[in-house]
């Protein structure tokens, strides 16, 4: 018999040393951004040490304020999806509405004459 794990990530705690390559920070923005002294940022983002409770949330509004998110939304089943934020596991709710396109959605106006790559020799 095999244990089904539930692998579902801890909301809240990001995987700094890859997030901040991602937004393009140093630790030592981080640490600025944060308010940290700089030894405090590198013992989390290099030593894996958890922030204090007050930290964690500070540090959770930080990166939520700076992470360019990139949202991937599950399969639309019913009125919401759930987005995930692959930078950042922030996880939030989308509607899905006739406001959203998605981003195969074909503009309006544009034939679809392709241009072939072979000239009519
Ligand atoms: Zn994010």
């Amino acid at each position: 018999m095999r244990q089904i794990q539930n692998r579902s990530k801890l909301t809240g705690m990001v995987d700094l040393k890859p997030w901040l390559g991602v937004q393009g920070l140093t630790v030592r923005d981080f640490a600025l951004g944060l308010d940290v002294p700089l030894k405090t940022a590198e013992d989390w983002v290099y030593r894996g040490v958890v922030p204090s409770t007050d930290n964690q949330a500070k540090l959770a509004d930080y990166v939520h304020a700076r992470c360019a998110h990139y949202w991937v939304i599950a399969v639309p089943n019913g009125p919401i999806s759930e987005g995930v934020c692959q930078l950042c596991g922030h996880v939030r709710e989308f509607t899905n509405s006739t406001e959203y396109a998605g981003p195969l959605a074909k503009p309006l106006g544009t034939t679809d004459k392709a241009v072939e790559g072979k000239s009519a020799a």
